[in-house]
Formats: C-alpha cells, sequence, structure tokens
C-alpha cells in the first residue's frame, strides 16, 4: 500500500529566515530542532496519501472510534454536507462569481440532526513516514492517524476529543471501503476540508519562555536594535507542523507533563488556521509569494479548520512510552 504513492509534484518551500539567528546567538544553535511544516492544500488524497481531512488507511475488522460524549439520538449542529455547501459557495463568491447571501441564509447553521448511536469520529490528520520521515514515532510504526468528535462540548474541555492510531501500513491487508461518517458536526470549523500535503522539514529555536532569562534579555536588545522579531520570523513557524517547537502563549511550559507517568512530553502535530498571515507574511512559501487571493480561497487556510477563537491545538506525546495517552493543549 505504501508504494507508488507519490504526493503532488508541485512543492512548497518556507522562504530563508531573514538573518541566521545562530550567527548573532551562537548559544541557539544546539536548541534548534526539526519541525515539518505540512503546507495543506485543497485536494482529493485517498486512503494511500498522507492527508488532512481525508480518507484513512483503517482495517476493515478494527471497530471505528465514536465519541461515547455524543452518542445521540440526536445533536445540534451542522450536517457536513451543508457545511461543504457554505464553503462551496463562499469560494464561487470569492472567485467573483453571484452575492451568495440568499442562498447562505437558506442553509440551516444549527438544526437538531439525528444521530443514530455514538457518533463516529472524523479522520482528520493522516501521515505516511514515507512522506515525513522525521515522523516521531513508536518502532516499527509508519502511519499516524489523528481522528476527533467535532464537538466542543466534551468534560476536558473546549476542544474537540482526539484519537491517535498508530500503525504499519503494510499490515492493513483488507482496508475498510468506506468508513462510518458523523451526520452532524458540533462546529464547522471542525470539518477539516481535504487537503494533500507537501511536507517541507524547516529548523526552528525556542519560544522565548523556554531560553534562560539572560539570554532572552540579550535576545530582545538585540531585536530592538535590529528590528527583528523573534518570535514571528526568527523561532517558530506558523501553520500546520509536526514536531519542532512549541508557540507557548498562556500555559507555562513546565505544567505539561504525561498524566500518566509525569514524564516531559514531546511535540507531535500542531494544527492552526493560517500558514501566513498579513502581520507574518515570512512563512509564504515562495511558490505562492504573488498569491493575492480573497479569504475564502486563500492557500493559507485551506483547511478551513478554526481551532475555537483562531488558537493552536497541539498533540503532545509521552517521551516514556508510546503507550501512554497523549496530552492535547490549546493555546
Ligand atoms: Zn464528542
Ligand atoms: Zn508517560
Amino acid at each position: 500500500m505504501t508504494s507508488g504513492r507519490s504526493l503532488t509534484a508541485m512543492v512548497r518551500t518556507t522562504p530563508p529566515r531573514p538573518v541566521d539567528i545562530t550567527a548573532h546567538f551562537p548559544e541557539l544553535a544546539p536548541l534548534a530542532r526539526t519541525a515539518v511544516r505540512l503546507h495543506p492544500r485543497a485536494g482529493n488524497p485517498t486512503a494511500a496519501q498522507s492527508s488532512i481531512g481525508g480518507p484513512l488507511l483503517w482495517p476493515a475488522a478494527e471497530p471505528w472510534p465514536v465519541c461515547p460524549a455524543h452518542a445521540g439520538p440526536s445533536h445540534l449542529g451542522i450536517t457536513p454536507e451543508n457545511a461543504r455547501l457554505k464553503r462551496r459557495l463562499l469560494e464561487r463568491q470569492a472567485r467573483g462569481g453571484a452575492d451568495v447571501s440568499a442562498e447562505l441564509r437558506r442553509i440551516p447553521y444549527r438544526e437538531e440532526v439525528a444521530q443514530d448511536g455514538p457518533l463516529p469520529m472524523l479522520p482528520v490528520v493522516q501521515l505516511y513516514a514515507a512522506d515525513v520521515p522525521d515522523l516521531p514515532r513508536p518502532d516499527g510504526a509508519d502511519l499516524l492517524q489523528v481522528l476527533w468528535c467535532p464537538f466542543t462540548d466534551h468534560a476536558e474541555g473546549v476542544l474537540p476529543r482526539t484519537v491517535l492510531r498508530w500503525r504499519v501500513a503494510a499490515e492493513v491487508r483488507d482496508p475498510l471501503a468506506a468508513a462510518p461518517r458523523p451526520s452532524v458536526i458540533g462546529n464547522d470549523h471542525y470539518l477539516p476540508e481535504p487537503c494533500d500535503l507537501h511536507p517541507e522539514p524547516i529548523v526552528e529555536y525556542p519560544h522565548r519562555d523556554e531560553l534562560p532569562g539572560e539570554l532572552w534579555a540579550r535576545i530582545e536588545a538585540w531585536e530592538a536594535r535590529e528590528g527583528m522579531d523573534y518570535f514571528d520570523d526568527l523561532s517558530i513557524t506558523m501553520g500546520c507542523k509536526v514536531a519542532g517547537h512549541v508557540p507557548w502563549s498562556f500555559i507555562a511550559p513546565k505544567r505539561v507533563v504525561c498524566a500518566e507517568c509525569g514524564s516531559p512530553v514531546r511535540p507531535l502535530l500542531t494544527l492552526y488556521d493560517a500558514e501566513w498571515d498579513n502581520e507574518v507574511p515570512s512563512w509564504r512559501p515562495i511558490e505562492e509569494s504573488d498569491a493575492e487571493l480573497p479569504d475564502a480561497i486563500d492557500p493559507a487556510s485551506a483547511t478551513w479548520l478554526y481551532i475555537n477563537r483562531g488558537y493552536d491545538l497541539q498533540l503532545y506525546t509521552c517521551a516514556a512510552s508510546w503507550d501512554h495517552p497523549h496530552v492535547q493543549l490549546m493555546q
């Protein structure tokens, strides 16, 4: 199943950083980590491909994950069909088509939709190690799958509930032909649009909260002198990525540990709505530097994901054991 796959020939290349930060602060060099930008772009991925929002390579004999917290018989939300219809209308309008506001108004945004039994989780990310050699993974595994329940009213917080699966792709000899699908989703921001990926390894440096205070003070003085922005342009990338450093905001790094054993955790996956924006344009791939597109068809936001009020959703795994539950955080 893993042979004969090919990513879209088009690559996405992050522009060089404005300066090599390690030339100014050599003590950062040993703290460098590789992150893999995923560069999701609208596509029609199959289960044999890495994707966001695409079908998963799933053994037919293995139960599909469901969310017991959303057990039916009905839920208030939007149907996936209506969520997609909304997007197609917005895209048509953005491309210069007619005003679609009347059609949009006819689509129920929140309605009570019947759901027979516990809600099947949605495929969110599928990564083949062949496409992402830097993917942190248990020995032998070569495929990561992430699913979630697209509601945000779970007991553990305001995020979709996520499930991870590690696999050996070649062991899936009898793949599921069609996955069960939820009849309703809590919020259309959590329905990922099918996207092909264009993985690109880059180098990241730690968030300032992970640096010694004395070093950060020197970097800050240098920023002011040189007109540089360490956080925005020189340390941590924007968008969906594997591994790398964590864009901490309102959570202190020391607080995040494995719930099972207290060991440190390591970043596995970060999902964010945009790969660049007008305020931080330096992460826009060279190949798309001329893209002046309306929001609804912006390649920076091809997944249509939007985490809460525009935060990152981060998944971490225990550094001591792959068998321990993953940690999910928003910041
Ligand atoms: Zn749920
Ligand atoms: Zn642990």
